[in-house]
């Protein structure tokens, strides 16, 4: 166990980073090194090139339409085919909000303006416009016989295609399109979801899901051993109390 080590390629952390989505990284980097796991984090910003193979995970995180316009652009030109293909052979992604809209198929902003996506998801994603009501507040979801929690803040309104599954059933708050009743996506070892707060601290099950499948493709076993996890716990069940 000591000798293992992952690689996560964090997409975009200056442009795609709201409601301390960067939490996320800290929470994989602790609950990997309580496990004796070394996780090298590289930031991929604006300009660099992604290696489809250069990666056990990935991360995107949210923002709002201005840095989506300039990370919609990158992804066409530069690192959309990769992120592709790196989900394609398994590679574990997580992408939250903003960075789950450029992960489908397109984004049309609030402007009208449609922004082509890297296409990991079958989904396509809308925004009413400035003056439709914002999907914002406290979600909670059920998630592969646990629950998810977190905070959703977004205008878009995200459609799920048949070429990937919802990832999560809505208990309380709005998800993908405030009707459907569906939260996030899932393909392959892609997951995407419109939880902040960051997600992983709130959510240690859905955390140890990535880096165990990490774990899994790289090396043949995904086990991973269980942590004093009282105090994360704690924080998982006051998220899933908060009402709007
Ligand atoms: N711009 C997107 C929307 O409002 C994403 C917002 C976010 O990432 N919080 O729909």
């Amino acid at each position: 166990m000591n000798e293992r080590r992952l690689r996560l390629g964090h997409l975009y952390p200056s442009l795609m980073n709201v409601y301390g989505d960067r939490g996320n990284i800290l929470c994989l980097t602790r609950r990997c090194r309580l496990r004796g796991i070394e996780l090298e984090v590289t930031e991929l910003e604006v300009g660099d090139a992604l290696a489809a193979d250069g990666f056990d995970l990935l991360f995107m995180g949210g923002a709002q339409d201005r840095e989506q316009r300039l990370v919609g652009d990158d992804l066409s030109k530069l690192k959309g085919e990769a992120l592709r293909e790196a989900v394609e052979t398994g590679v574990v992604f997580l992408s939250v909000c903003g960075g789950y809209q450029l992960a489908g198929k397109s984004y049309r902003g609030a402007d009208g303006e449609e922004l082509a996506g890297a296409g990991v998801f079958d989904l396509h994603t809308v925004h009413p416009g400035a003056k439709a009501k914002r999907l914002i507040g406290n979600l909670v979801a059920r998630w592969e016989g646990g629950t998810l929690a977190g905070f959703e803040n977004h205008g878009g309104r995200t459609y799920l295609g048949p070429g990937c599954e919802p990832l999560a059933k809505v208990v309380r708050g709005h998800g993908n399109d405030g009707q459907s009743g569906f939260e996030g996506a899932r393909y392959k070892n892609a997951f995407g979801c419109y939880l902040h707060g960051p997600v992983l601290p709130k959510n240690p099950s859905l955390a140890d899901r990535l880096v165990s499948l990490a774990l899994e493709r790289r090396f043949g076993d995904g086990t991973l051993p269980a942590l004093e996890d009282g105090l994360e716990q704690r924080a998982h069940e006051a998220a899933l109390r908060i009402r709007n």
